[in-house]
């Protein structure tokens, strides 16, 4: 979308028959469902993103903020219902631990100080290791406490253990344990409670439908039903981009499928001297997520357009998808019940229901054709747990994907939902570089380049990679 309205001849090649990737959708007998992202924070940046090629984001992609943001339900110890605003906020945390509740300015204006710091960091490229020098990130130093984990500087503000758990349970956007993801990472919840959560109406797929519209309008040829099969090169740098159909020739060429799946399959290892196999491989991936997809008969009026469920025993639920790599015996999950705010999502009288239970990656060689079947059984009554009844007589239509399924469908490597983990060592300078390093003419964007995986910050390595070719084609 940028780089066609800055009048490039910009050819999109995608795999699947419709645009999204994993922000797509499923469409099928009157249900529509986010196939991955349903909580659309921070839109500041999409909101940039869509003034500078001169339209209105929530013009085009009309959106509700969603209050409450979403319930927390801790197993067997209650529930707090994220707030819109300080105040009300306040209030829900202060049923819990009224100290806590006092602490909730305190760590706003820590989080305010911390994002005001790294944003330009992560809206910057960060390609050579002098970029630790800039001043703005030596600064940030201080702020980003990198000794400490996301629950370890919590525990500054927040003494009740449920309470941190509803500031930390975002490091699953990343595919990361509050107790080992960087401190940084507070930032998501406070993104949350500063600038709300979104759902535009249709669900976040209409974003990325809005931009294959908007590049279209702009002269983009969007190519469905078309997978990339390998790079053609002149010397050292990438010339074409070739699929069973045709060969297309590009003075810039830009990755945007899965780094690790993508880098491995159509870029030759001889022309990888820094992501060789062996270093692909080597580094830490993120948790997968075993998905159902339920069309239900009936509404669901007392369950939240987003309910998080945290299992009792966390600290084993976690380790069971990132250390002892088992399938979770009682696993936490997210539940949206989006058709009580958004009722384009179901037939009428009936509920688009998404349930996403985080399970270890495909490193772990869980046998899922075998274990699918009876995990359903599992997680459907696990439902009961946020106030959902035995379902199974309501279901009037049905898709499971299994982390299998993600690098089937979605060619997404180790079914790694999240990209490659997001550990100060693979961030920054440490991550694949926007105008990536060892293929010249070549740029990577999305979740496995800087600055890393989630919606706004995707969208932000698109705006970083399309200022780095405008500079280098002398747009
Ligand atoms: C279950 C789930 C829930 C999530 N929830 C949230 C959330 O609530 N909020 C949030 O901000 N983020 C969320 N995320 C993260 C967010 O979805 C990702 O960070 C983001 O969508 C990644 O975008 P991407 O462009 O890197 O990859 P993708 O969306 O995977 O895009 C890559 C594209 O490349 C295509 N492709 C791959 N190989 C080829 C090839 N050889 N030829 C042509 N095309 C190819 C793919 O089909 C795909 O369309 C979630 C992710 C998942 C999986």
């Amino acid at each position: 979308m940028l780089l066609a309205r800055q009048g490039c001849d910009v050819t999109l090649l995608e795999a699947r028959a419709t645009v999204g990737g994993r922000t797509g959708y499923i469409e099928e007998q009157g249900f529509r469902f986010d196939i991955g992202p349903t909580f659309f924070l921070y839109p500041q940046v999409l909101q940039e993103i869509f003034a500078e090629v001169g339209r209105d984001l929530m013009t085009e992609v009309p959106m509700t903020k969603i209050d409450p943001l979403y319930r927390v339900v801790f197993e067997g110890n209650g529930h707090l219902d994220a707030r819109d605003g300080v105040e009300a906020m306040a209030a829900e945390i202060a049923r819990l631990s009224p100290e806590d509740a006092r602490n909730l300015p305190r760590y706003m204006s820590d989080n305010r100080r911390k994002i005001d710091q790294f944003r330009p960091i992560l809206s910057n490229p960060f390609d050579s290791l002098l970029d630790f020098l800039r001043p703005n990130v030596l600064a940030s130093l201080k702020t980003l406490r990198p000794q400490r984990s996301l629950d370890g500087d919590l525990q500054n503000f927040f003494s009740d253990e449920r309470v941190r758990r509803a500031f930390s349970f975002q490091s699953k956007y990343l595919g990361m344990s509050p107790f080992n993801c960087p401190s940084l990472f507070t930032i998501l919840a406070f993104l949350e409670h500063e600038y709300g959560v979104w759902h535009p109406t249709g669900g976040c797929n209409m974003l990325m439908r809005k931009m294959a519209d908007l590049a279209t309008e702009f002269g983009a040829d969007i190519r469905l039903s078309e997978p990339v099969t390998g790079l053609e090169f002149e010397g050292k740098r990438a010339s074409a981009v070739v699929t069973d159909q045709a060969r297309y020739d590009g003075d810039a060429i830009i990755l945007n499928a899965d780094f690790a799946e993508s880098a491995q399959k159509l870029i030759p290892q001889h022309m990888r001297r820094r992501w060789t196999d062996k270093k692909i491989q080597s580094q830490k991936f993120s948790c997968s997520t075993y998905m159902m997809y339920l069309g239900i008969r009936g509404d669901l009026p007392d369950i939240q357009h987003h309910t998080i469920c945290l299992a009792d025993d966390l600290v084993t639920n976690v380790d069971e998808i990132q250390t002892r790599l088992t399938l979770p015996a009682n696993p936490s999950f997210y539940v949206q019940n989006a058709s009580i705010t958004d009722p384009t999502l179901a037939p009428e009288g009936h509920s688009a229901l998404y349930v996403l239970v985080p399970v270890p990656n495909c490193h772990a060689g869980i046998d899922w054709p075998n274990v699918s079947a009876g995990y359903r059984e599992l997680v459907l009554d696990r439902l009961s747990l946020i106030g959902i009844g035995d379902l199974r007589d309501r279901i009037v239509y049905e898709k499971v994907l299994t982390p299998h399924g993600w690098i089937d469908e979605h060619r997404i490597y180790k079914g790694a939902t999240f990209n490659m983990s997001h550990d100060l060592s693979q961030m920054l300078y440490f991550r694949p570089h926007n105008r990536f390093e060892d293929v010249p003419g070549v740029y990577l964007v999305g979740g496995g380049t800087h600055p890393g995986s989630g919606l706004p910050v995707i969208f932000e390595s698109a705006r970083i990679s399309s200022r780095l070719i405008a500079r280098d084609l002398k747009l």
